[in-house]
């Protein structure tokens, strides 16, 4: 054979064996992020054959997984996902007596059941319930809770402020305040809130027992269900916070420092705040980089106060109870080493403005508070833990919360793969946004959407963006000042 065709024979050989090996070579995927998005991305991945390697930018994994040591969840009904892996990895749920199952009040420091509204407070009563109706009829005019921007009506009402609403509502002092806080102990300021927003999360979880929104406790909290998907991973790299994602025709390299990781495809599994801080090429789109700017993230600082002894007497303070008097929504923690641990959840506006103070002053301020409504609190004191969602670079606020006009332009925008890279994490779930379900949900759809790319199926576009569409202006937030004065003074 001349040479010639003797190089052009190898090529050719060559050439296929490679194909070959490009066929039999196991795929692989990095995934970002160790929070519950990423780590079932990164399991039900490996689960598929897929080589793996996770990267989390803190020393240990979980990521906002709640601060509670035992925290409160839903009914398998309600949370379906979630219960589907607690059972996959053996965590175990015990379920809450009935004095939680229904939210508490604490008007002016004293505990209130719905039972003693009706007795005590019966007009208050008549105002939770009044909300409880309207919100419900706004949400029976969703059909389907995947569309909600399926007419000109439902389209309106994501130019409205849920706090425009509320207002017209014209619900007694104390009904208001307490509805206030159950909506930014659950989302954000009303203020900052879209109407579409709320009337959709009602529709998700519209006709199911209000009662099965805090059926069970979870012992020692997410963080055991976390640390069970971990173990099964075979390739963790912790401290590892991402720069720069750049991606080419045959894949993808992710900056670590000075270390490049290369692999097939990524999965995305950090909050908007986060994201927006890694380099990306090729670019996000321009609609991407604008939701990076505008979207809405609730505010929610946890704090665990320490007590020598349970200062708040026969109050049950425990389940979800909202406070009157900006001390956020409340719940006894078990307290491990002795004692007696509350959990102070200070949200919406009330947080960002605590922001001004150090940590310990920030517990001072709630302590002070406290203590008026149970004198001998600060006596028996003994200690706090904290997590600041909103100060911290890695989450940069507690969850998505859609702000007015923000569905109208990015609903589902990042269920969208760019190239290579599929997006992960509680705010890119349609329903269970700012949840451990709608966590645990997208990290099963980055991974299938994952193994789809490879498979060379096409992924998207999700009918329901609404790209063609002008959004309906939205309306300016409303004048913040006074909230600390009106919440805590
Ligand atoms: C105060 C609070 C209370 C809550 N209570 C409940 C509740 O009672 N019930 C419920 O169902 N849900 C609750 N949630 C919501 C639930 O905790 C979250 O929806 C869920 O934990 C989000 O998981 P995630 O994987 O999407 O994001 P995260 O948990 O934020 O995971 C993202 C991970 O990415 C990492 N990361 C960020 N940037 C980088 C980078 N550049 N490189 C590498 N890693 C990076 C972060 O460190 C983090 O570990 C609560 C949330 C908060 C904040």
């Amino acid at each position: 054979m001349p040479a010639a065709w003797r190089a052009l024979a190898f090529i050719i050989v060559g050439g296929l064996s490679a194909t070959a090996l490009a066929k039999d070579k196991q795929p692989s995927a990095i995934v970002i992020g160790g929070g519950m998005a990423g780590l079932t991305s990164a399991y039900e991945l490996q689960q598929k054959g897929w080589q793996v390697t996770l990267l989390e930018a803190r020393p240990s994994l979980g990521g906002r997984s709640a601060l509670a040591t035992s925290e409160w969840i839903g009914s398998a009904r309600l949370q379906p996902t979630l219960y589907r892996y607690l059972d996959q990895f053996k965590v175990k749920a015990v379920p809450a007596p009935d004095y939680v199952r229904t939210p508490g009040y604490l008007v002016a420091g004293r505990y209130f059941s719905e039972a003693d509204l009706l007795k005590e407070a019966p007009s208050t009563l008549e105002g939770l319930k009044r909300f409880d109706k309207s919100l419900d009829d706004l949400a029976a005019s969703i059909e389907d809770p995947l569309k909600p921007l399926a007419n000109h009506t439902l389209q309106s009402l994501d130019a409205i402020t849920v706090a425009r609403w509320l207002e017209k509502l014209n619900l007694p002092p104390t009904a208001k305040a307490l509805v206030e806080q159950r909506i930014r102990s659950r989302y954000d300021e009303p203020s900052r809130l879209s109407l579409l927003y709320l009337a959709q999360q009602a529709r998700v979880y519209r006709g199911l027992p209000d009662t099965e929104m805090r059926s069970a406790r979870l012992p020692g909290g997410s963080q055991v269900l976390a640390q069970a998907m971990a173990k099964r991973l075979k390739t963790i790299k912790t401290n590892a916070r991402v720069s720069a994602i750049v991606q080419d025709k045959d894949g993808v390299t992710v900056k670590v420092g000075g270390t490049g990781y290369t692999a097939d495809y990524v999965v995305l599994a950090v909050p908007l705040p986060a994201l927006g801080r890694i380099s990306q090429t090729p670019s996000l789109s321009a609609l991407q980089l604008k939701a990076l700017k505008d979207i809405n993230y609730g505010w929610r600082d946890q704090m665990l106060l320490k007590f020598r002894k349970p200062v708040w007497g026969k109050s049950r303070l425990s389940g979800e109870v909202y406070s009157d008097q900006g001390l956020g929504m409340l719940w006894v923690e078990p307290a491990l080493k002795g004692g007696a641990n509350l959990l102070v959840n200070l949200s919406g506006d009330n947080a960002r403005l605590m922001q001004a103070f150090g940590d310990r002053q920030m517990v001072d301020q709630v302590l002070i508070r406290f203590d008026k409504l149970y004198p001998g609190a600060r006596e028996q004191f003994k200690g706090y833990e904290l997590r600041r969602y909103g100060k911290d670079a890695l989450a940069g606020g507690a969850y998505l919360a859609y702000g007015p006009g923000e569905i109208s332009l990015y609903w589902r925008l990042w269920e969208q793969p760019l190239g290579r890279v599929v997006f992960a994490g509680e705010h890119t779930d349609a329903l269970y946004p700012g949840t451990l379900e709608g966590a645990l949900r997208s990290g099963e759809r980055a991974a299938a959407q994952v193994i789809d790319l490879k498979a060379g199926k096409s992924v998207g576009p999700v009918e329901t963006v609404a790209e063609a569409r002008p959004a309906p202006r939205p309306v300016a937030r409303e004048e913040k000042k006074g909230f600390f004065s009106r919440l805590f003074d």
